[in-house]
Order: structure tokens, then C-alpha cells, then sequence
């Protein structure tokens, strides 16, 4: 089934219910959603796009992408998002690896686009302006049909480590991701409203389909952005609002956003990076009980486990805040464990590799056999990450397998004293790796922002750590280096260390 038929059929049951919303105001109603998407699948078809071609997005937020989104599966084709803040050469290899005919661009987008457009590209479209509207008219085509296994999102991972890869969304993994959402992390009501002030290409985006189906309303900032103050303002002014974000966009709130009004939120879902016990407990004492927390991959969008509001909000639970520092237990639709080496799941307590399998696990990687491979070996998507689940199933990740720093031949996942120097109150960010070392293999060296002396984060970490986790140096940087997505990039903090201590890891 083509999940574009969510909207179709919305456009004809409730075609006045606001479906879109711009900043404060309702810019399309879910009939005029439905005939847009429809009339925009339409001009597609007709530029000669058949079921199964690729049509990239490379675009801010804004309403007209869930109109192109809807559009491209409404013709059953699929979508391509990418990140609008890539450079122009690191969408031309998406472009190009997609093998995309077509990519939809926002204005500011559009120079970076054209200079960089491989020969495969065959039209930009602006997603915005006159010639938008002029598609949005065409004459409407009929849903095309879709079996649950064809290709709807080629989910370009962040690439923290190399080129990105194209994990293949089907309609059937999109569905049961929304389905799993909708039923577990936060129940939708018609006119209940969704804001993306995280980028639709990635995980927020993966967020529309089921506001669609339940008659949500999917909403954009203003700015197309984050900015804390304008977040507060847009909350106050819809219904019941609910919202993705990464862990830093959520301390940028707790510290940012004096005048946001608790009782303005449905829920603020976390996730995509670690959210630390620390600034989890001062989310909650900031903004209260509306906490939810995810965790997936592209592989398995936003989909492996989950820790429930009504979990994050126990604190009364005796394990409360042990779950708080976890990633939840298995959502209802996937199996999950901790694999050992040899290829068999661990009993609780152990750590090995977070594997899952079940609907909404990508089928493999767009063009690249070896790394499907690699990743779905055994009939389990290998995650990268790795964590320990307990007797009772929830999982508390320890780091991704790269990041483990190996000193003396005992591991060190850098989460755990990452987690004991932010108890700090001088410590606002941290990031812990792995350096060379001639005697041990490697040592614990930890980044911070902020300011504390050295012999108190030592003193720290011996009364809450074992000695050999303490980290040997402290380097102080006025901001950790983040990818697009705000994630910290550990490859480059280790380059870095490289340049500071030279090869032989020595400072
Ligand atoms: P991406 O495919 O770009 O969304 O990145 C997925 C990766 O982000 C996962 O494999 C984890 O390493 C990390 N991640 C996602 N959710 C969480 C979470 N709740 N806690 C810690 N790390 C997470």
C-alpha cells in the first residue's frame, strides 16, 4: 500500500481540518493539501517520471515539503531528502549515487545546487515562487499503486565516518514506523499538532505520515529554524504541540527560552544522540513530566526502542533514574538484543552490538551489496552501537562500537565518564576519546566547554568511576565539532588530538 493514500484519503474526509501551518498560521487544509500533492504528482508524471525514480529534496524546512513529499509518493516515486545544510559537493554525491532525476531546492538552496548538479540531474524545481505554484496546478493524477516492499525514502545516513550511505525505505517500513509511533511514543489526536524544528530530511520528517493519517497538523517555524524564543512563542499558539528534538536543541531550550510556557507542550521526543542524566533531570525540572525518549537509525528509523513519557515522568519509580540514563526497551513491532562476537545474543547484563529485526528495518543500502552485507548479516541490522540490555529489557548504550576506547585491554565506553564530568557545574558540554598510547594502547582523554579545574574533575571521577576510567588529560575547546544534525564527531576530535600530540599519541 502507498502511503500517499493517507493523505488522499484525509483530503476527502476532512478537506477543512488544517493539515499545514507556517509559524502561527494554517497555510493549507487537508483538502487543499490532498489536490496539491495531487496536481504536483501530476507535473512529475509529466516530465516523464516513472514509478521507482528517484527525486531528491534539498531544502529547509518549510510546508511545501511535506506537499513534495506527499507529491513524489503520490506518483510512486520515491523521495530523497537531504540535509539543507550539506555543502553543494556532498549532495552532488547523493544526487549522483541516487541516481536522482529530479530535486526539489528552497531559494537559498538553489545556487549551491546548480553549481553542483551532476550530469544525472536532469531539473531542479524550486520548492517555493511562481513556478511551484504553476506545478501545484497541473492536471491530478490518480495514486499510484504501491506494494509495501517498494522504495519510498532513501534515507541518506549522517555519514560521521566516510561516504553516506542510502538506507532503503520501503512504504512498508514508513508505515510501520509511523504505526509504532503513533501508538507508543505519542498518540495523536485530529488537530493535534507536530512542529519540525529539526530537519524534515531526517528524523522529524519521518514524523508527517502518521500526523496525516490521525488528521494532525504538521507545522513549521518561521524561521524554518531553532530558535528557542520563536519555539516558545509557536507552541503557545497551537494545540496540544508536540515536537522532535536532538538532545542539544533541548538544553538550548532548558537555557534558552525563558518565557516558553510548560503547559504549552504535548511532548518533546528526544533522541538521535545521547541525552545525559544530567541534562535529562534539568529538562524535566525546567519544563516538567512531557519527555519522551527514542532511539533508531535510518536503518530502522527512529524505531529500535523507546522510553515512554510516563516512564520518564516516574520519578517515584526505584530505578527512575537508572532508566532515565537508558534508551528505553524494544518497541512493539521490533526485536532487539545485545549480540556477542560469535553471533549470539547475550544474556542481560553483557554488552555486545545492538542488533534488530522487524518491519521497520530498512531492506539494505542503495547500490552497495557489501555494506547491506555487512549490516543485515544473520537477518539482523547491526547497529554500530553498542549497549547492554537488563533483566527487564531496557537497553543503556554504551557508545558506538568505533568510539570504545581500549586501555590496558579493558574497554572504556566513553558515555559513562562523559556522563560523571557533566555532573560538573562548570561542565556544559564533554566529549571523551581514545588516545595512542605506548604503554597502554590508548588513554582516556576527555573535551569540555566550560570551566572547572582539572583536579576536580579528577576528584569527581575517582569518587563516582574505577581509577583507570579517569581521563589523563582535559582539553578545553569553546565548542565541540558537530555534523549537521548536532551530533558530535569523534573522528574529527580525534584528528585533532593526532595534531596536538603527534603520531606517536604522546602529548
Ligand atoms: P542516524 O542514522 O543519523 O539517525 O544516527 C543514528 C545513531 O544515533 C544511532 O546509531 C546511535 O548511535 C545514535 N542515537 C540515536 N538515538 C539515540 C539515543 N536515544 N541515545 C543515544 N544515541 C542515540
Amino acid at each position: 500500500m502507498n502511503i500517499a493514500l493517507w493523505l488522499d484519503r484525509a483530503a476527502k474526509a476532512a478537506p477543512n481540518r488544517s493539515a499545514l501551518g507556517h509559524g502561527q498560521a494554517v497555510v493549507r487544509r487537508y483538502g487543499a493539501f490532498g489536490e496539491r500533492a495531487a496536481r504536483l504528482a501530476g507535473a512529475l508524471a509529466g516530465f516523464g517520471l516513472v514509478p521507482g525514480d528517484r527525486v531528491a529534496i534539498f531544502a529547509k524546512n518549510s510546508p511545501a515539503y511535506a506537499e513534495a513529499l506527499f507529491a513524489i509518493w503520490h506518483a510512486g516515486l520515491a523521495a530523497v531528502p537531504v540535509n539543507a545544510k550539506l555543502h553543494g559537493a556532498e549532495l552532488a554525491y547523493v544526487l549522483e549515487h541516487s541516481g536522482a532525476r529530479l530535486c526539489f531546492v528552497s531559494g537559498d538552496a538553489e545556487g549551491a545546487a546548480a553549481d553542483h548538479a551532476p550530469p544525472s540531474l536532469e531539473r531542479l524545481l524550486r520548492l517555493d515562487g511562481p513556478d511551484f505554484e504553476r506545478l501545484c496546478a497541473a492536471d491530478p493524477v490518480p495514486v499510484s499503486a504501491r506494494a509495501p516492499g517498494d522504495l519510498a525514502w532513501l534515507f541518506y545516513t549522517s555519514g560521521t565516518t566516510g561516504r553516506p550511505k542510502g538506507a532503503m525505505l520501503s512504504h512498508g517500513n514508513l508505515l510501520a514506523a509511523s504505526f509504532a509511533y503513533a501508538m507508543e511514543v505519542d498518540p495523536i489526536e485530529a488537530g493535534d499538532s507536530l512542529l519540525h524544528a529539526a530537519p524534515m530530511s531526517h528524523g522529524s520528517g519521518l514524523y508527517i505520515m502518521a500526523q496525516v493519517a490521525r488528521l494532525g497538523v504538521n507545522v513549521v517555524p518561521e524561521s524554518g529554524g531553532f530558535e528557542p524564543d520563536e519555539i516558545a512563542a509557536t507552541f503557545a499558539a497551537w494545540r496540544r504541540m508536540s515536537m522532535f528534538a536532538a538532545p542539544t536543541m533541548v538544553k538550548r531550550l532548558v537555557a534558552g527560552a525563558p518565557d516558553f510556557d510548560p503547559e504549552a507542550i504535548r511532548t518533546i521526543i528526544y533522541g538521535g544522540a545521547p541525552m545525559y542524566v544530567e541534562d535529562a533531570r534539568a529538562a524535566l525540572d525546567r519544563f516538567g513530566p512531557r519527555f519522551a525518549q527514542i532511539y533508531g537509525q535510518g536503518e530502522s528509523p527512529m524505531t529500535i526502542t523507546l522510553l515512554p513519557k510516563s516512564e520518564i515522568a516516574d520519578g517515584d519509580h526505584p530505578r527512575w533514574l537508572e532508566r532515565l540514563g537508558s534508551a528505553g526497551r524494544a518497541y512493539a513491532c521490533i526485536e532487539t538484543c545485545a549480540m556477542g562476537e560469535d553471533g549470539t545474543p547475550l544474556p542481560p547484563g553483557e554488552t555486545g552490538e545492538v542488533v534488530a529485526r522487524g518491519t521497520p528495518v530498512m531492506s539494505g543500502y542503495w547500490r552497495d551489496e557489501a555494506a547491506t552485507a555487512a549490516a543485515l548479516r544473520g537477518g539482523w541490522l547491526h547497529t554500530g552501537d553498542v549497549g547492554a540490555f537488563d533483566e527487564a529489557g531496557y537497553l543503556t548504550l554504551k557508545d558506538r562500537s568505533k568510539d570504545v576506547v581500549i586501555s590496558g585491554g579493558t574497554n572504556i565506553y566513553p558515555r559513562e565518564v562523559e556522563e560523571v564530568l557533566l555532573t560538573h557545574s562548570g561542565i556544559r558540554e564533554v566529549s571523551v576519546i581514545g588516545r595512542p598510547d605506548p604503554d597502554w594502547g590508548e588513554v582516556v582523554v576527555a573535551y569540555l566547554v566550560g570551566t572547572a579545574p582539572p583536579a576536580e574533575l579528577d576528584a569527581l571521577c575517582l569518587s563516582r568511576i574505577a581509577r583507570f576510567k579517569r581521563p589523563k588529560d582535559y582539553v578545553f575547546l569553546d565548542a565541540l565539532p558537530k555534523n549537521n544534525y548536532g551530533k558530535v564527531l569523534k573522528t574529527e576530535l580525534r584528528a585533532r588530538d593526532r595534531l596536538r600530540t603527534g603520531p606517536g599519541g604522546t602529548p
